[in-house]
């Protein structure tokens, strides 16, 4: 479904990326796990055109989008969950789920998914006149999943999901994202400090050091290497 080929993205003269490839097909959720500044949501960005890619190419769906603009490629069907959620604060609940629809003309199926949202997350239905800016932090997140779930992506890129957030609601929204790929049945690629919960719902892995993939997995080997363990899961072996 998704093909990055050999990718190297820069900020001026930095070179965040040095030769990122990732492959995704349909119906997997991938995560990317990897430290602090290794490159993990530049990597999101160049997917999804904000920051392209200096060299290298991106496919989806057979068709290259390495120099696509953002908003076409939504229009293709990749949609992103950003980092530190950026729900619109002044907007309802529901005005920032229609926002994620913007590209979409379909309106009985709009109100369907609307409802399939509401159905998932029944704390967005309970405060659906509610301005975002005032929901806790896990209402956020939730908001912010529905708000991309609204532009019926075949492809979600998710950010750091967890951040900032308690444990009970971080294990919520991992079972949500478990839930959306398979009654959904929408491709997740996930990145993740969070490295144990992240494999745990993922197939597959890739593991990132100072811009560079250097191990991919499959996720339950990935768990069990000792050294992943010791490097990412915080266990002294
Ligand atoms: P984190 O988990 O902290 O978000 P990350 O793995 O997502 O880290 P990136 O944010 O992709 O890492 O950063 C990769 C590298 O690019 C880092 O060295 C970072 O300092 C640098 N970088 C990121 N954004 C910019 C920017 N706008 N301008 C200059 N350098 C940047």
């Amino acid at each position: 479904m998704l093909k990055v080929a050999d990718i190297h993205t820069f900020y001026g003269n930095i070179e965040a990326l040095k030769g990122v490839s990732i492959e995704i097909s349909e119906g997997e959720i991938i995560t990317l796990i990897g430290a602090n500044g290794a490159g993990k949501s530049t990597t999101l960005m160049s997917i999804c055109g904000i920051t392209p890619p200096r060299s290298g190419e991106i496919t989806f769906m057979d068709q290259p989008i390495t120099n696509m603009k953002p908003d076409k490629i939504v229009s293709l069907g990749i949609c992103q969950v950003p980092e530190g959620r950026r729900i619109f604060p002044y907007l309802t609940v529901t005005e920032n789920l229609d926002m994620g629809a913007f590209l979409r003309k379909d309106k009985s199926e709009i109100k369907k998914d609307m409802e399939y949202i509401f159905e998932l997350f029944p704390i967005l239905a309970e405060r659906r006149h509610q301005a975002g800016g005032t929901l806790s932090g896990g209402e956020q997140q939730m908001l912010a999943i529905s708000r991309a779930l609204m532009a019926r992506p075949r492809l979600l890129l998710m950010d750091e999901p967890s951040l900032g957030l308690a444990p009970l609601i971080v294990k919520q929204i991992f079972e949500i994202i478990k839930k959306i790929n398979t009654e959904n049945n929408t491709t997740i690629f996930l990145v993740e400090q969070n490295a144990n919960l992240a494999l745990q719902v993922a197939h597959r892995g890739y593991v990132m050091e100072n811009g560079r993939i250097v191990l991919s997995d499959e996720a339950g080997r990935l768990l069990s290497n000792e050294d992943i363990r010791k490097a990412y899961l915080g266990e002294s072996i």
